[in-house]
């Protein structure tokens, strides 16, 4: 078998058509959704990834207001700021680009943000409302992921999933909306015991782990869906996943690839979330 793939760059750009529609309907009712981006220090890979939020942002008519501030800047004046973006009704949503200088505590300040205006879905109350099941804003990775499998028209219903990473921004926001979706759902982590298998029992996998070929053709069901969400660099420099691609695409069902797969997504449902804090916020 080989694998169709999960196109995220042409998802993406159907999720950023249907964002610049809503926005422009917001638009004429007067409100600009606007997206407030925190950018502390001058962590390299941190000036790319608001870059591009910037851009994705403008190019659906979303407002990305993005401001700088020196590394060494004080917590008690980011959080100064924070309460101040929060107060700011021409805001709607808040992203502190993470990491954060190592002398600010960073669920402090994650903590700080409106959970109103909290696109990035890490707060605590964001997190709660998930794994209760009421409106909040969902982390953007495994929601996008969630989007891919909802895009091939998957039943999640009873089928069992298995989430490879238990971090707070992915593995554990992922667990819980395929958990919500009525999957039979485990999660795996560096202390699990045999990976393949478990992964071998699952309907769909989903990688979140950093580690190259973390999952190889022999740990995979034929006909499982596979999830790449892992970004590594391969020895030659070049952007690669936790999925040994080549050998799991003649397995699986379905697979994304990296790159061009979940990372696209991520940065589609801030977009979203961005929208929904401004349509939540104009009634
Ligand atoms: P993290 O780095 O905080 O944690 C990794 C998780 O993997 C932990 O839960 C750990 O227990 C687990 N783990 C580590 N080694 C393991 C092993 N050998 N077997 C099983 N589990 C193991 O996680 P993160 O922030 O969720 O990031 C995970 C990966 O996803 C990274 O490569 C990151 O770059 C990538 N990521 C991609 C996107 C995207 O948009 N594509 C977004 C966020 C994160």
């Amino acid at each position: 078998m080989t694998a169709q793939l999960i196109d995220g760059n042409a998802l993406a750009r159907q999720i950023r058509a249907d964002v610049s529609g809503r926005t422009a309907a917001l638009q004429a009712r007067g409100i600009q959704p606007t997206l407030a981006i925190v950018l502390v220090g001058d962590d390299p890979a941190s000036q790319v990834y608001v870059k591009h939020k910037v851009n994705d942002s403008s190019e659906t008519g979303l407002v990305a207001n993005l401001e700088r501030h020196p590394a060494g800047m004080s917590e008690a004046a980011l959080l100064a700021r924070i309460h101040a973006l929060n107060d700011d009704p021409a805001v709607h949503g808040i992203l502190v680009q993470l990491p954060l200088p190592k002398h600010m505590d960073s669920h402090k300040v994650i903590e700080a943000i409106s959970p109103a205006k909290d696109v990035d879905g890490f707060h605590v109350a964001s997190a709660g409302a998930l794994m209760v099941g009421q409106p909040g804003f969902w982390p953007c990775t495994p929601h996008g992921c969630l989007k891919m499998l909802d895009s091939i028209g998957y039943e999640l219903r009873g089928k069992h999933a298995v989430v490879i990473g238990r971090s707070n921004i992915v593995g554990k926001p992922m667990a819980m909306m395929l958990l919500g979706r009525s999957a039979t759902v485990t999660i795996c982590h560096s202390a699990t015991a045999d990976l393949g298998a478990i992964t071998r029992q699952a309907d769909v996998i989903v990688a979140a782990v950093g580690k190259q070929n973390l999952v190889t053709a022999d740990m995979v069901k034929p006909g499982a869906v596979v999830l790449d969400v892992g970004m590594n660099r391969n020895a030659e420099g070049k952007l690669c996943g936790d999925v040994d691609f080549d050998a799991v695409k003649e397995v699986a069902s379905w697979i994304t690839p990296v790159p061009g797969g979940v990372g696209p997504m991520t940065r589609a449902m801030l977009l979203v979330n961005t929208l929904e804090a401004a349509e939540r916020a104009a009634g």
